[in-house]
């Protein structure tokens, strides 16, 4: 055994820093607080998971341990942990996020999976937009798995469309992405009709906005979130101006929020659009695939 206080190490190894970061983020009620404090670590090291197992013994240095004591710091005022990493997994990728973009969710796997389904059917080249693109994950993920696939990607916030910009380069995609910068509420990007539409738009009604955990409500965008509404005015305008956008062979992928599915494919249907609803693993309505008649 070594001859020092367990709690006050002379020397910070990684096994020793794992060990306390897991029981302080349980101590403070943070989420996941092993992973949180291990994905901290690979992050100051910059290494990978594998290697806190294989050089646990892997002394700190002061520079270290003082950039991890300000990570945690942050990570306890209920920071998400992607912000403060800089990156976020999604379908088996890593993007660059910041506080400019909403941190990709499990359920858009649902969407991108659809669309891969669909584009590669085809080998032909295809067009495809996608509104809202934020970090780029749906175009970059979809183009970097379909290379027939080109996209016009549209956001509202310079900041998403800078972050999109670096993700499509480091996934070696942006040849084949052309970003936008406009309102999709009272503007149809050029370029169109598409083939492919995506679009995981700002669903969240204006009054639950309050509801919503803190990591969310108080550090991702506002308007990716909320439509400062009833969470419904992208599908509105999407139906509206779906003849305008959408080619006659084309379908649109739209991700759908909780208990939202009814009124959508109103909105959807009293457009003559035909809709497909896809439900996530928990029953949940979280895509609608839509086509024109
Ligand atoms: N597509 C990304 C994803 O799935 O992670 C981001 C989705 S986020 C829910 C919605 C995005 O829509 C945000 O990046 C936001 O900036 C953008 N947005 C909000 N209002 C918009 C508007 N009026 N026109 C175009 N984009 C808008
Ligand atoms: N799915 C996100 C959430 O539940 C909201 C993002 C959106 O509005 N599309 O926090």
């Amino acid at each position: 055994m070594h001859a020092r206080r367990p709690d006050v190490p002379a020397v910070w190894t990684i096994r020793d820093i794992v060990t306390w970061g897991k029981e302080f983020f349980t101590s403070k009620g943070i989420d996941e607080a092993r992973l949180t404090i291990e994905l901290m670590v690979c992050s100051v090291l910059g290494i990978r998971r594998l290697e806190l197992y294989t050089d646990h013994d892997r002394p700190l240095t002061k520079a270290e341990l003082a950039s991890l004591r300000e990570m945690v710091q942050r990570r306890v005022k209920y920071e998400p942990l992607q912000y403060i990493i800089g990156a976020a997994d999604f379908f088996g990728l890593s993007f660059t996020v910041n506080p400019a973009v909403l941190i990709p969710r499990p359920e858009t796997e649902i969407l991108v999976d659809r669309v891969l389904r669909f584009v590669n059917d085809v080998a032909l080249p295809m067009s495809c937009l996608d509104v809202g693109t934020g970090s780029g994950i749906i175009p970059i993920t979809v183009a970097k798995n379909a290379s027939q696939t080109s996209w016009t990607c549209m956001d509202v916030s310079d900041g998403a469309l800078a972050c999109a910009h670096a993700n499509a380069i480091k996934h070696g995609v942006a040849d084949r992405l052309i970003l936008v910068h406009g309102d999709f509420l009272d503007t149809v990007p050029a370029g169109g009709p598409w083939q492919v539409i995506t679009m995981n738009p700002p669903y969240i009604a204006e009054c639950d906005v309050a509801e919503l955990q803190p990591e969310v409500r108080d550090f991702e965008p506002k308007e990716a979130l909320t439509d400062n509404a009833d969470g419904l005015s992208f599908y509105r305008r999407f139906a509206e101006v779906a003849n305008e956008i959408l080619a006659p062979s084309g379908t649109a992928f739209l991700e759908i929020g909780h208990g939202q599915v009814e009124k959508i494919i109103d909105i959807l249907q009293s457009h003559r659009l035909t809709c497909e609803v896809v439900d996530d693993l928990a029953g949940i309505a979280r895509l609608v695939i839509v086509r024109r008649t």
